[in-house]
């Protein structure tokens, strides 16, 4: 699990505005290794789901891609044609979403859906299209014999596991999971999750799961992105991080979920003052500091940038 399957360098996201422009992403760059699972955290606003369309290319004009590069093991893929990107989509990226019910046909059995899929993607005839699909039910733990269903008539969190089936049928490289348990019972998420992990681990299949939630992160993923106002604000294994959170902004996040109980970090909950700020009213310098409780004089004008140690916060910068 150490190569890189996924490298994203200075990416920058400029949508054009009447007063000039909104930068939703600003200079971030990560890796994603080989069968890693990365968890992307942040309140909403904090340019999670952008970064995760910027990859799979969906950016909704007028917005675009103004700087930076995306490479997807040694092939770029930030500056593709319509139909170049549509190859890497669904067949080496796939994206799973919060609510199924988006990536699912209604009017279509989920076989159909399946089989479609794999004919799309992969170099295989109907019928091995329709064996594939078989088993791609059965690894989600749902009943081959359901195969001319439709999704109206599984639950939601069936429904998800047919989604998670769709999203790896094509054998991808990296599945890009939107939030995909907060539209389900609490009792269901952690089904779905361990099931996506588990899934994921077998196939060797890198997740970016974004979420708003530290407990879910906490028992996903093996390293975890913070972001703020679309810029990275720590980024680290996921247990060290969770044991000794660094940013202001990440000890906020853990202290104020009550499912995750590392250290002494979260015997109390808590609240971070105010509000992600909006694009177009962005502060200057460290874009947290008017929401900190440990700011410096300096943090209003001097923007932090990540440093070695996962971390962009003057508190932590040398000298
Ligand atoms: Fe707080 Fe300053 Fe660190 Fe920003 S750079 S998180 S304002 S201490």
């Amino acid at each position: 699990m150490t190569d890189p399957i996924l490298s994203v360098r200075n990416l920058r996201v400029v949508f054009p505005h009447r007063h000039g422009e909104l930068v939703p992403i600003d200079d971030i760059s990560f890796d994603v290794k080989k069968g890693e699972i990365i968890g992307f955290v942040g309140e909403s606003g904090a340019g999670k789901s952008m970064t995760g369309a910027a990859i799979i290319g969906l950016i909704d004009p007028p917005g675009y891609i103004e700087r930076g590069e995306i490479w997807l093991d040694n092939e770029r893929i930030d500056q593709l044609d319509v139909r170049a990107a549509n190859r890497i989509r669904g067949r080496r990226i796939s994206m799973v979403f919060q609510d199924p019910l988006t990536s699912l046909n209604p009017l279509r059995t989920i076989g159909d859906q399946l089989v479609e899929t794999i004919l799309t993607h992969l170099p295989v005839n109907a019928n091995e299209a329709k064996r594939k699909a078989m088993a791609g039910l059965e690894e989600v733990d749902i009943d081959p014999g359901r195969f001319n269903a439709y999704p109206h008539e599984f639950s939601g969190g069936m429904r998800q596991r047919v989604v998670i089936a769709l999203a790896l049928s094509a054998g991808p490289e990296l599945i890009i999971a939107d939030e995909p348990t907060t539209a389900l019972d609490v009792s269901v998420q952690a089904q779905v999750l361990d099931l996506l992990k588990k899934l994921c681990r077998e196939h060797g299949t890198s997740v970016i799961l974004i979420t708003h939630d530290m407990g879910v992160i906490a028992e996903t993923t093996d390293r975890v992105a913070v972001l703020y106002a679309g810029r990275l604000a720590e980024v680290g294994n996921t247990h060290e991080l969770l044991r000794r959170p660094q940013h202001p902004y990440t000890r906020g996040l853990i202290a104020s979920t009550p499912a995750v109980e590392y250290g002494d970090i979260s015997t109390e909950l808590f609240q971070i003052s105010g509000t992600m700020p909006r694009l177009d009213a962005l502060p200057s310098g460290c874009a947290f500091h008017p929401r900190c409780e440990q700011a410096l004089d300096y943090c209003a004008s001097h923007r932090p940038e990540l440093q070695q140690d996962g971390v962009a916060c003057w508190l932590y910068a040398d000298g």
